[in-house]
């Protein structure tokens, strides 16, 4: 049995309000807490996406009510919000700028508002982008010459890996996570996942750049679920929506990465709590700790998991390491797959 520190998950989308019977803010920080995340940064692409303080005010009165774990949620980037920007971002997790096709409305095209954004979001919190590929070369441009911070979500390219270790050595503040399942799957999963439920962005990529993360594994800041669960139905049907649910599989498939030798555990608790905590500036969370059981081997079953979405891209995987115990300030809040943390026990830290 080994401690660990309570995991951040700096990426996850708890889909209320508007789409609850994907995922609420109790299911979706149950979940986050079964996989051993006692701390979770909630996206804005919600139905209202979040962008001012009305909308704001939803989500964090929802999560006040039912959250279990900590959190903070993230304000989108919108072509209406440049006035507020300043006065929201103390409250959030910080600001996410959608620049490519992504599941809701929120996507900006227009390089104008871009920089707009850049301008009036505070320095010292946090800017996350949805830039793949050149739009992601464009971003980083811009980070630089505004000389100001950008964190680029779910990496998932050789091309774009390359970039950003390019840009790193060349002091642009830029950061950046991969998900799970692009560290684990690649376009040949496909036909075994099935083409609906395989939809996600970034797309499951090459083996050659799913190669490549690992191949670069010092470039990336932090592991990130991407948590975006969807119903089984709406997978399956004629127009799939993107999005994987992750809370639960991610500990469990980076734990049998270590055993394999790919990386340490060191380098997973940089990923999975140091980078997230000081990229995001995020609190110290006391008496908080997970208990890993490192030798059992179990095998991944959606109908054990507490995502309400019912299903995982990694169904039968054979893995080694269970999460046993989470204890948050000196209380068990879950053991055993069982959550005995009450709705609404989590503390909202902006
Ligand atoms: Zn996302």
């Amino acid at each position: 049995m080994i401690q660990l520190p309570g995991l951040i998950d700096p990426h996850v989308h708890i889909r209320e309000p508007g789409a609850t019977h994907k995922e609420d803010w109790d299911s979706g920080t149950a979940a986050a807490l079964a996989g051993g995340f006692t701390m979770i940064l909630a996206m804005p692409n919600t139905r209202p996406p979040v962008t001012d303080q009305a909308t704001l005010d939803i989500a964090l009165e929802a999560a006040q009510i039912k959250a279990r774990c900590d959190y903070a949620q993230f304000l989108g980037a919108g072509p209406d919000n440049l006035d507020d920007l300043e006065s929201l971002a103390p409250k959030t997790a910080g600001l996410k700028m959608y620049l490519d096709q992504t599941f809701g409305p929120l996507r900006l095209d227009d390089m104008t508002l871009w920089m707009e954004h850049f301008k009036h979001w505070p320095k010292h919190l946090p800017i996350v982008a949805h830039a793949e590929s050149r739009t992601m070369a464009a971003v980083i441009l811009m980070a630089a010459l505004w000389d100001r911070p950008v964190h680029i979500a779910h990496v998932s390219l050789r091309e774009e890996i390359l970039l950003i270790r390019e840009a790193k050595q060349r002091g642009v503040k830029v950061t950046c996570e991969v998900g799970p399942h692009h560290l684990f799957l690649s376009e040949l999963d496909i036909a075994i996942i099935g083409s609906g439920r395989s939809e996600v962005r970034p797309r499951l990529a090459k083996v050659e750049d799913q190669e490549a993360l690992w191949a670069n594994l010092d470039v990336i800041d932090c592991f990130a679920t991407d948590h975006a669960p969807h119903t089984l139905e709406e997978k399956d049907s004629q127009t799939p929506p993107p999005g994987f649910p992750g809370l639960e599989t991610a500990l469990p498939l980076l734990l049998t990465a270590i055993q394999a030798g790919r990386l340490s555990m060191d380098d997973l608790i940089q990923r999975m709590v140091v980078n997230p905590r000081r990229i995001f500036g995020l609190p110290e969370q006391p008496e908080t700790w997970i208990e890993v059981d490192k030798d059992v081997r179990w095998e991944i079953r959606a109908a054990q998991m507490h995502t309400r979405c019912g299903w995982t891209p990694f169904e039968g995987w054979n893995v080694q390491g269970k999460i046993k115990r989470v204890v948050v300030r000196g209380q068990t809040v879950m053991q055993d797959g069982e959550v005995f943390a009450q709705p609404g026990s989590g503390k909202r830290i902006r």
